[in-house]
């Protein structure tokens, strides 16, 4: 029998021993050294920008195709963003065009997004030359809880990484929540000052932060979620599978993802590049009563908020290929065999790719 959280609220609501048990839980379950809650996963960016000494004027590369939350963090810092092109094989960034942008660019820091549930298939690679380079690695892993990297958790290695706890994401709050990782006990130390009014004593600051502590509440719900995180995740998982298997069938482009990875199941990713051949399917879903999502649906330097700020993009515009055909089937923990196969259904006879069953 396993032992299940019990809670330890008390008077405590921010931080406490909730929020104490949760850290020490991410850490031991993401192999981090430190991890440092706040309020959402876009503090958990901008903390870990401000902690690194990311400010006015630094340029930072962030990719074209991820939440905005990642261009504004980098915008909210006073720092200005250059965005780097995608890769249609995995949807992360474009290795050649990220080496091209810290070669021209000179960038202080870079930002990737592990945004489907696992990372780029040149991760190493891209830690490494921003290693080599003296260019800070900030990677937003709010997509990418249980995802592991050659059997280990994608958090693991990582100079700074983020999470959020939205409550759809794969570890959920009953609110906002996030977190930043690190195995620098300094700049673990420096986050967690910064989100809490760069306070050194209670009336004491030693930097300008801002108020981005997690609330025990939020903490407690965590700790009693982290209790199945596997099980959903495992769930998650066999649903992966299971489109895997019976996907292809119907025609349907599927982004899988690169080899050494062990996805979470944040989502399924599809790729219809035929746009009439897109809509006719959404509006079958739709008309079927299947939800569907398009994650997302542009890049970011298309983006109306953008244009003040943007700084320069390197590489093409896989991204608005990537943006333009993305559809996201169903998928989520403890769906039935039964769901997914009337989705199948649904998708192979618009495709033309007929009944599976
Ligand atoms: C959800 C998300 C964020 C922001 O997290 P919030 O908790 O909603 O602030 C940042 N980046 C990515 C990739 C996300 O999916």
């Amino acid at each position: 029998m396993e032992k299940f959280h019990t809670m330890t609220l008390g008077a405590q609501f921010i931080g406490g021993a909730e929020v104490a048990t949760l850290e020490n839980r991410l850490q031991a379950e993401l192999q981090v050294a430190h991890a440092v809650s706040c309020a959402n996963g876009t503090d958990a960016l901008q903390l870990a920008l401000r902690a690194v000494g990311v400010g006015e004027g630094d340029v930072v590369l962030v990719p074209n195709v991820t939440f905005w939350a990642t261009f504004e963090a980098v915008v909210n810092v006073g720092a200005k963003p250059v965005t780097v092109d995608a890769d249609l094989s995995d949807g992360g960034v474009c290795f050649d065009a990220f080496a091209q942008a810290i070669r021209e660019s000179r960038p202080k820091a870079a930002l990737v997004a592990h945004l489907y549930g696992w990372g780029t298939a040149r991760l190493l690679e891209l830690r490494a030359l921003c290693r080599d380079q003296g260019v800070v690695l900030v990677e937003d892993g709010a997509q990418s809880f249980g995802a592991r990297y050659q059997g280990e958790p994608i958090y693991k290695g990582a100079y700074i990484s983020t999470t959020s706890f939205y409550p759809a994401k794969v570890l959920g709050a009953a609110g906002d929540g996030g977190a930043v990782f690190t195995d620098d006990a300094e700049l673990a130390d420096k986050v967690r000052r910064l989100g809490n009014h760069g306070r050194t004593a209670h009336y004491g600051y030693g930097d300008v932060g801002w108020n981005s502590r997690l609330d025990s509440l939020q903490a407690a719900f965590l700790n009693l979620a982290l209790d199945h995180i596997d099980a959903r995740i495992a769930s998650r998982r066999e649903a992966v599978a299971f489109y895997q298997k019976h996907l292809p069938a119907t025609g349907i482009q599927l982004m899988n993802a690169p080899a050494g990875y062990e996805e979470n199941g944040y989502c399924n990713v599809c790729l219809v590049p035929d746009a009439a051949l897109k809509a006719s399917l959404e509006a079958r879903l739709k008309a079927e009563g299947i939800g569907f999502g398009n994650i997302y649906p542009s890049v970011m330097s298309s983006q109306p908020g953008a244009a003040a700020y943007i700084k320069g993009h390197f590489g093409g515009q896989i991204g608005e290929q990537l943006c333009a055909s993305v559809l996201n089937l169903p998928l989520f923990p403890y769906m039935t065999e039964a769901e997914q196969l009337r989705v199948v259904d649904v998708v192979g006879s618009v495709l033309g790719g007929g009944n599976v069953r």
